[in-house]
């Protein structure tokens, strides 16, 4: 603990100094973030994982395995009317190395159940998976021999998003599912873990 003698409180300097050290010492580890442009030298001072979280949160870059009618909903997302890019989500990409988020939109048959995983798997971690639709969650409707019954029997899956098809404010509704739990990630303690 820092004590001050009266007669060094007297000097204005060190009172200025003081209130420095002050609102510096607010900072507590519950706080996200703290920014007060009257410090010298503006300072901004968080923790690692709210950077690294607030970075992974608002870019994330979809990998859009659309493989039935629910990726007609996928496509709606991303165009004006709904507008995904307002959430950084917009750069869908079509190759498994650039992507951290597969959206699964549609029926996954057990013949292309090993795709959909060996793309999985060559995406780069961290990776989240939304299952969306009801074919995708569950299966759906198609209770038969061709048809896997549910993406998390061969994927973990982050969000699940009902309806047959979903509508788009649906997946923008997961999205931000996901984005809340990606912020909840002790992304710090894991990244010097690997
Ligand atoms: S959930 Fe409905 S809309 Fe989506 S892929 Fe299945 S049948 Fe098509």
């Amino acid at each position: 603990m820092v004590r001050l003698r009266k007669s060094s409180l007297r000097d204005k300097r060190w009172v200025v100094g003081w209130r420095r050290l002050l609102r510096v010492s607010m900072v507590s580890p519950s706080t996200e973030i703290a920014y007060d442009s009257k410090i010298e030298g503006e300072i901004v001072v968080s923790r690692l994982d709210a950077v690294i979280n607030w970075i992974r949160t608002n870019s994330m870059w979809p990998m859009p395995m659309g493989l039935a009618c629910c990726a007609i909903e996928l496509m709606a997302v991303a165009a004006a009317r709904f507008d995904i890019a307002r959430f950084g989500a917009e750069v869908m990409r079509f190759s498994p190395r650039q992507a951290d988020c597969m959206i699964v939109a549609g029926t996954v048959t057990y013949k292309m159940a090993p795709q959909v995983r060996r793309i999985y798997d060559q995406m780069p971690s961290p990776k989240w998976v939304i299952a969306m639709g009801a074919c995708a969650s569950t299966g759906g409707m198609y209770r038969s021999y061709a048809v896997l019954q549910g993406v998390d029997r061969i994927l973990p899956v982050d969000v699940y998003v009902s309806g047959c098809p979903p509508r788009p404010e649906a997946l923008l509704d997961a999205l931000l599912l996901l984005q809340a739990k990606v912020r909840r990630e002790p992304s710090a303690s894991r990244l010097f873990k690997a």
